[in-house]
């Protein structure tokens, strides 16, 4: 720990050594190779110095290569964080390193004048965070945003950070909140675990994948203690429930029941030990988060009672076994859809458990209701409506079951409102998914990453106007081409992709996909973010997104958005005689929603009302963003794929802040290191001119002055207005466009 300090420094130094001494980057198009060439390779960074460099915009020039080569030597030397400007880039070690985040590095970056002087670190972000809200720095609360796709990171960075202020932000002064503050941060820190077993899974990218998005706010009182937070969730991944994709599994506290049971629970469960369930693949494979005492104590921690536990558990053995009913074809269509026998016994253990009238359940699964008026008319469904009704009602009850359990919980940590001024949040969210087929859970995701992309976007150009301004320069900034217009295609309103398929969702139509196909492509035939493949076999529609193009799968869209339950399944389990299961459906309409009413509760309705919230909070927060990267997709320690981590750069934004910033001014070059340069060409164009000042480059004058006449000379033939798009002096630095690189190298080779 106590080196900590010392990359940074060195860094430092090496910066201001002989090579990489100019603050200078060129624009991402053009390679390392073409772009510059002899003489300029002495300003260009040692590569064999790339590790010593904390932040990433000081890698001279800034290029996606470079930027790469520098993350790929940093993390050869076991260096995983690195800054690049106001971002925190995170490389998963994919190993522990308990060293690296101990109470006594938690102590080490609290505790120091400046953290920022140590080697970049997530407590670096978090303690920068915590004093921005003692120092009362405006906006007062702060969001810590960490992304990156499945497997980078996110969670293990937010409960670090969680755990951070849990131990920094306690009463550690006098006895008195002394228990109220200890329990409050316990019960904090277990929310994760409690989370993770109901809406974790192992997938083929991790084995401990969220398949929910989370907003945590840590709730501090006017001394900065923690007092409390609050957890909002996002889409929770429920046809996992259901439906496990091939080698993923369901979520984790099947498997910790199945693993952890008491013989009594097993009893009570009808779970003997090798019981197999349709709903339970790869129960064999070992995984560290299959604990269900930590679960278990977890809740007890939070306030669930036994009592209340069991009902829960309960209520998750009776999915299980509703998972293992099937239907045989009836055949005919009027005739319902009989049971092979071992089904018949698993929808009766699955009625038992769940609490509700056996009979009644046999047959909300197999006949549909229909309303003509006042009348009911009773149709058996088909095999496959079977399937559905019983997916839809294990889903249901799963993602109704987790919105309990989240409420509970916050019911559990939030502190009363009048006992906290200010807050955290910590924001651990999907990020950009682009898979062979997406769907429309992939659509509500990336279109949340847009969001945010463009929230980080507004952020930077900030963070890099406080550097022109602080330099004394005009804000002349780039209109940079904004990710604006894909937002509009997904929200515009009334024509959009999402008011398009709200619409279409509303009007129940028969062949809903083609619909909407027809409807897409006549809409938004001429917005250029939107594209469509005529070829393709099934329909499909591509967005060009921020961070690549991605198609989406339109079959099955509509519905989807539609997420509909039948009313009779709800009336079924508001009939349970287990009270938890009653009571989370308890509010549930039993009316079907009327088609006005649908366009208000579709699945992207709901989804795009909760990111307005979110964004509405993060516009008034001091942000704070960390990217996590994924440097193999084996999640093996010490393999770096460049492959993988570029596509990862491109999709976090890195490589769009590095275009940014090449669009305005990205050379900057301090007077001094511009005169030893360039002092020459003034030298020469004096000497050409007739001019009788000394010849040789007055040491003595202030670098400024030379700077300023160099220019003048150079550019003697441009107007003022030219000059401005290409060159600014600063206080300390020059900074420059490319082109006006170019211009002064072309100068200096010619002389030489
Ligand atoms: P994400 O939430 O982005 O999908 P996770 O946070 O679950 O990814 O991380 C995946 C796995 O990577 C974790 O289970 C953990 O084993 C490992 N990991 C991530 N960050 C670190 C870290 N800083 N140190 C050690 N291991 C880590
Ligand atoms: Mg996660």
């Amino acid at each position: 720990m106590n080196s900590a300090g010392d990359s940074r420094n060195r860094g430092h130094k090496k910066n201001g050594g002989k090579k990489g001494l100019v603050q200078k980057s060129v624009s991402p198009q053009t390679s390392l190779n073409d772009s510059l060439e002899g003489e300029v390779r002495e300003f260009l960074t040692d590569e064999s110095q790339l590790h010593t460099f904390d932040d990433l915009t000081k890698v001279n020039p800034v290029t996606p290569t470079t930027v790469l080569k520098c993350l790929q030597a940093r993390y050869s030397a076991k260096l995983f964080y690195t800054q690049a400007g106001c971002t925190l880039v995170a490389l998963n070690p994919f190993q522990h390193l308990p060293d690296l985040y101990s109470l006594d590095m938690m102590k080490l970056y609290h505790c120091a004048p400046q953290p920022q002087e140590f080697k970049p670190h997530i407590f670096i972000v978090a303690e920068e965070a915590y004093r921005n809200i003692r120092d009362q720095l405006e906006p007062l609360n702060q969001s810590l945003v960490v992304s990156g796709e499945s497997g980078a990171g996110k969670t293990w960075t937010s409960r670090c950070l969680m755990k951070y202020y849990a131990t920094v932000a306690a009463s550690s002064s006098g006895l008195k909140s002394q228990n109220t503050v200890e329990r409050i941060e316990r019960r904090v820190l277990d929310s994760n675990p409690i989370m993770e077993a109901f809406g974790n899974a192992c997938t083929l990218r991790n084995n401990n994948s969220s398949r929910f998005g989370k907003y945590i706010q840590l709730q501090l009182n006017s001394g900065q203690l923690l007092v409390g937070a609050s957890v909002q969730t996002y889409l929770l991944e429920k046809t996992r429930v259901s439906c496990q994709p091939a080698d993923e599994r369901n979520f984790h506290i099947f498997y910790q029941m199945m693993k952890g049971a008491t013989e009594g629970q097993r009893r009570e469960w009808e779970m003997p030990l090798h019981q197999s369930f349709d709903w339970l693949p790869n129960s064999e494979k070992q995984i560290e988060e299959d604990d269900f005492d930590e679960t278990v104590e977890a809740m007890l921690h939070m306030g669930i009672k036994a009592e209340t536990q069991r009902y829960i558990l309960r209520i998750l053995a009776g999915i299980l076994h509703l998972g293992n009913v099937t239907f045989s074809s009836s055949g005919e269509e009027h005739q319902l859809c009989q049971l092979p026998e071992e089904a018949e016994e698993s929808m009766q253990t699955a009625a038992k458990l769940l609490s509700v009238p056996a009979q009644e359940f046999q047959t909300c699964l197999r006949v549909r209701t229909l309303k003509a008026g006042k009348q009911s008319l009773l149709k058996p469904c088909s095999q496959t409506e079977c399937r559905v009704r019983r997916d839809c009602l294990a889903k249901t009850i799963y993602a109704q079951l987790f919105e309990w359990l989240v409420s509970f919980i916050n019911s559990s940590i939030c502190a009363d409102k009048s006992t906290w001024s200010s807050f955290i949040g910590v924001l651990d969210v999907y990020g950009f998914e682009s898979f062979h087929v997406n769907k429309l859970e992939q659509l509500c995701i990336n279109y949340a990453n847009e969001k945010l992309q463009q929230h980080f976007v507004a952020h930077y150009l900030r963070a890099q106007q406080d550097e022109y301004v602080s330099e004394g320069l005009q804000w002349s900034f780039v209109k940079f081409q904004d990710n604006q217009s894909c937002l509009d295609l997904l929200e515009g309103s009334p024509v959009g992709v999402f008011s398009l398929l709200n619409e279409e969702s509303r009007l129940n139509r028969a062949s809903d996909a083609n619909m909407l196909r027809v409807r897409l492509e006549k809409e938004l035939s001429d917005n250029p973010n939107i594209s469509w493949d005529k070829f393709s076999r099934a329909p499909h529609f591509t967005v060009a997104h921020y961070a690549g193009r991605v198609s989406y799968q339109i079959e099955g869209m509509v519905e989807k958005n539609k997420d509909p339950v039948p009313v009779e399944l709800i009336s079924l389990l508001q009939k349970s005689d287990n009270p938890l299961l009653c009571q989370i459906f308890a509010d549930r309409e039993t009316e079907n929603p009327t088609t006005r009413g649908l366009a208000k509760v579709t699945v992207v309705s709901k989804f795009k009302n909760s990111l307005e919230n979110l964004m509405s909070i993060l516009l008034n927060t001091t942000p704070h963003y960390t990217r996590c990267i994924k440097p193999n997709p084996d999640c093996k320690p010490l393999t770096f794929k460049k492959e993988e981590v570029i596509l990862q750069l491109e999709a976090c934004g890195i490589v769009q802040t590095i275009q940014i910033s090449a669009a305005g001014f990205p050379i900057r070059i301090p007077f001094k290191s511009f005169v030893r340069r360039y002092g020459l060409i003034l030298k020469h164009l004096k000497k050409s001119g007739g001019s009788s000042d000394d010849l040789h480059v007055d040491n003595d004058k202030p670098p400024q002055q030379e700077v300023e006449q160099l220019l003048s000379m150079v550019l003697n033939q441009r107007s003022c207005d030219e000059r401005c798009t290409l060159v600014h002096c600063g206080r300390t630095k020059v900074f420059l466009t490319q082109a006006m690189l170019d211009v002064l190298e072309d100068h200096r080779r010619n002389i030489l």
